[in-house]
């Protein structure tokens, strides 16, 4: 069973997005053998300074080991469940076009599709949702919680950093789309068709040589 890969922005609203279509799957395989899992950052203990090229020096910035180490165990995480009985919504930044190739990659040599799922957003309302965390910060929310913030400096640099997906590639196709003003009934509508496209009918064949 599929993978399925979210990306955006920081703070555009991917985790709620990705609870979303967790209870949404969760009901179309309530009587089926399919497992589900949500992989995440927050699930995993990573925290948001993982990104934050801040503390790098400018010429080693490419080999970022806290963000590398970050995907090893983001990777390590989806290899050990992703089979074909085992739906995994990985819900992340997954920003870095060549680590969406390799996801893709790995759902291939175990003969199961995957998926993008983009959640757009613009960046003022993603940056307003990340300066009202920075804002409670020193009250309520301890890092490592998914309330944590990331330091604006990290928010600016990752928002910079993103690489859009490409439908026009396999690694990001099918790729859907829900933007933040989107409505239950929309989102219900798309997570019919990634289910449609991923598990259902329309489900293509998988052979790691294509
Ligand atoms: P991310 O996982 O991208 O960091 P979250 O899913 O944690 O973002 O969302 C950040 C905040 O924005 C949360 O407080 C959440 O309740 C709110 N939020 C997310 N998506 C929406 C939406 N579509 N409409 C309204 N509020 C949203």
């Amino acid at each position: 069973m599929p993978l399925i890969i979210v990306t955006g922005f920081p703070t555009s609203g991917k985790s709620t997005r990705a609870k979303q279509l967790y209870d949404y799957l969760a009901g179309r395989t309530a009587d089926s053998k399919h497992r589900l899992h949500l992989v995440s950052d927050d699930s995993l203990s990573i925290p948001r300074t993982v990104y934050d090229l801040a503390a790098v020096p400018a010429h080693t910035r490419s080999a970022n080991a806290s963000e590398k180490d970050a995907r090893a165990s983001l990777y390590g995480a989806v290899k050990r469940v992703l089979s074909d009985r085992d739906i995994v919504i990985l819900d992340g930044l997954n920003y870095i076009k060549g680590w969406r190739y390799q996801l893709h990659c790995e759902a291939k040599a175990v003969r199961t599709p995957s998926c993008v799922l983009q959640i757009g957003c613009t960046p003022d309302r993603a940056r307003q949702v990340n300066q009202a965390r920075l804002d409670r910060r020193a009250a309520a929310a301890p890092d490592g919680s998914p309330e944590e913030p990331y330091e604006q400096g990290n928010w600016d640099n990752l928002v910079f950093r993103y690489e859009e997906p490409n439908p026009m590639t396999r690694w990001d196709s099918p790729l859907f789309t829900l933007i933040w003003e989107d409505d239950e009934a929309q989102a219900t509508r798309t997570f019919a068709a990634l289910w449609d496209a991923i598990a259902g009918d329309g489900r293509k064949v998988v052979r790691p040589n294509q």
